[in-house]
């Protein structure tokens, strides 16, 4: 499998292309298809793996597709990250960037450390995705005007990490929120708690690992 047989949109094959992304990652032979044909997935990763484009390239393709094809203006968020940390969620939002450069697709980050109204004000002038840790996430959600029903793929990275202690009734109500999207779900370790984790989040899940 190589980036060009996935059929995406041509300036994210250029932009791959750019970023020195030539040949697939194991990871994203088998993650990119399955998740381009609408597939729940849960995906044992270790950062290093290429991970992040491996649901990046899917939702960049998916989102820009959708707003080339959306007559209107309005530009509610079409997928969302959830990582565990303030600096993973950086991460991803700077390979998001560059993967998405010159496509309709904007990103926010909802995280702490930053104003929360400054996010809230990026995010109701249209964005395609939002990236964010759990606890920002629901403070966003039960304070502020925001329409999360046209979001249709949902990542959860570090996926162990983000169902464990506090977060994973947060974790919940946020998917309850959304209404019922694609979900991908990466982990470093894949056990039978994380899978049973994970058959309470989605339906349907294929399990990768490279
Ligand atoms: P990740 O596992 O997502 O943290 O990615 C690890 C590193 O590999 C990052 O620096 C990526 O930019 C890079 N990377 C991801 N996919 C590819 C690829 N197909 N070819 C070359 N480098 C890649």
């Amino acid at each position: 499998l190589s980036f060009s047989s996935c059929d995406l949109p041509e300036k994210l094959e250029n932009n791959l292309e750019t970023a020195g992304y030539v040949i697939p990652t194991p990871i994203q032979m088998q993650a990119i298809p399955a998740a381009l044909d609408n597939r729940n997935l849960l995906v044992s990763a270790d950062t290093g793996s290429g991970k992040t484009a491996s649901f990046l390239v899917p939702v960049i393709s998916r989102c820009s597709g959708i707003r080339l094809r959306c007559v209107t203006e309005l530009r509610n968020p079409l997928a969302m990250v959830l990582a565990p940390t303030r600096e993973l969620c950086i991460q991803v939002e700077k390979e998001a960037k560059i993967l998405g450069k010159g496509l309709p697709f904007k990103t926010a980050l909802v995280v702490g450390g930053d104003p929360l109204a400054g996010q809230v004000y990026r995010i109701q002038n249209g964005v395609e995705l939002i990236v964010g840790t759990p606890g920002r996430l629901i403070d966003l959600l039960t304070k502020h005007d925001i329409e999360l029903n046209e979001v249709s793929v949902l990542v959860l990275d570090e996926v162990d990490c983000i169902m464990q202690r506090g977060f994973r009734d947060q974790v919940m109500q946020i998917v309850q929120a959304l209404s019922q999207p694609q979900v991908l779900m990466f982990s470093a370790t894949v056990s039978r708690e994380v899978e049973r984790m994970a058959s309470s989040i989605a339906k349907h899940i294929i399990c990768i690992s490279a």
